[in-house]
Formats: C-alpha cells, structure tokens, sequence
C-alpha cells in the first residue's frame, strides 16, 4: 500500500454515488494497519454496506455517521464515530482537552427524538429511494448515461451534450444541480433527489432544454 498519514473515504462516494464493498473495505484496513482508516458513511443509509461489523475486527477502523443527510437534520449539527476503544478515547481526550464542536442539549435530544421515531426515517428513505429510481429512469430516457447510485444524489453524463451547457440552462430556469469543472468529472451532473414534485419539475425542463440544444447544434 501507498504510504499515508491516515486514510478518509467516503462510502458511498461523493459525487459519484458509488460504494465499495465491505472487502474492498477489509483489505483497505488490513493493508494500511499503522494508519487510522476514517469511513464516512454519510450516505450508508441511502444503499451501500455499512463498515461497521468490521470494528472488532480492525482497531484501525473508525466508521462516522452523520444526522445531516437521511435524518434531514442538516444545520443541528449532529454526527457520531463507532470504533474501537483507543480511537474513541483519543477522541475523547481531544475533545475534553480543547473546545472542539461539542454537542448541546437541544441537539443530543432532537437526535434521540429521531432515533426513536424509526419509522419516520425509514419512510422517508423508501421515499428517496423510490424517486431516485423514478429520476434516474427520466434521466436514461432523456440521453444520461447514469452512475449506479447508494447515495440521496445522482451523478449523470449525457450522450450527447456538455454537462456544463445544461448546468447553465437550469440555472436559468432556476434548477440548481452540481457541476465540477475538475478533470475526468467535468462532463457530469451531480443531482440530488428531492421530492417527487421537484424531481417531476426537474425531469420535465431536462426533456425541454436536451432538446433545445439539439436544435441548436
Ligand atoms: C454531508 C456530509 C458529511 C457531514 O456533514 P455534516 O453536516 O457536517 O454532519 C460528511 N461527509 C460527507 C461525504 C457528506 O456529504
């Protein structure tokens, strides 16, 4: 393995949406066992094998979480780290030592709060899940070539023109989506789902402006 300082890895991956598998994890940390290996499991809830059986395995391994995607709790600023003893404890002691974001009451309990209602949030995933399969459909019959998504988003190329064309175009109509100007994904749309009346919205003014730029060419 490549030397390292420690290694981060989203799964599933930003913006891609793709996940490795709980091996590709596993050899991940038992190739890199001088380094802490961090999984972001920002998405896991969206698709994807989470890591997390793999802790008593590895003393290397922290797996984090966060409220701010699939518990639609962004701006409470709630997240949480399984891993083993040692790596908690180094936590800690940083934690205890400087005044780092610690966690106030209103927010440990909004976040017990949304723990405790389960069936809220996995309502609300199937919901996520059901429209991102709806919008990647919309998106394949209007010319996209779509990335296998785990995650609340979409990253997309289309067959025949440049994502940066259509990014501008939705801007215009006020549909704001993500586009990298960064090699090898600067031909890609990251769309994040929304809700089935957005995502309708959404689908509809891709149909529109594929075409338009058809004539224009
Ligand atoms: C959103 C996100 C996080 C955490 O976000 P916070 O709001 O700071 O909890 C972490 N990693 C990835 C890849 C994310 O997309």
């Amino acid at each position: 393995m490549v030397p390292n300082g420690g290694v981060v890895i989203a799964n599933p991956n930003a913006p891609t949406g793709i996940s490795l598998s709980l091996k590709d994890i596993k050899a991940l940390a038992e190739g890199n066992q001088n380094s802490v290996i961090i999984i972001d499991e920002a998405y896991v809830d969206f698709g994807g094998e989470s890591a997390l059986s793999l802790i008593n395995e590895f003393d290397n391994l922290l797996v984090v979480r966060t409220f701010s995607k699939s518990r639609s709790l962004a701006g409470l600023r709630v997240g949480y780290a399984m891993g083993s003893k040692a790596l908690i404890k180094a936590m800690n002691d940083v934690k205890f030592s400087i005044n780092s974001y610690t966690l106030n009451a209103p927010a440990i309990n909004m976040g017990v709060a949304s723990v405790k209602d389960d069936g809220y949030f996995r309502e609300n995933i199937s919901k996520i899940k059901e429209t991102r399969k709806k919008t990647v459909e919309g998106l394949e019959f209007a010319g996209f070539k779509v990335l296998s998504s785990d995650a609340n988003f979409v990253f997309a190329t289309h067959n025949r023109h440049k994502a940066k064309d259509i990014f501008e175009e939705l801007k215009k109509r006020k549909i704001y989506v993500r586009y990298f100007a960064k090699e090898r994904i600067d031909n890609y749309l990251r769309i994040t789902i929304g809700t089935d009346e957005e995502m309708s919205a959404f689908l509809k003014q891709i149909r529109n402006i594929t075409e338009e730029l058809s004539m224009r060419f």
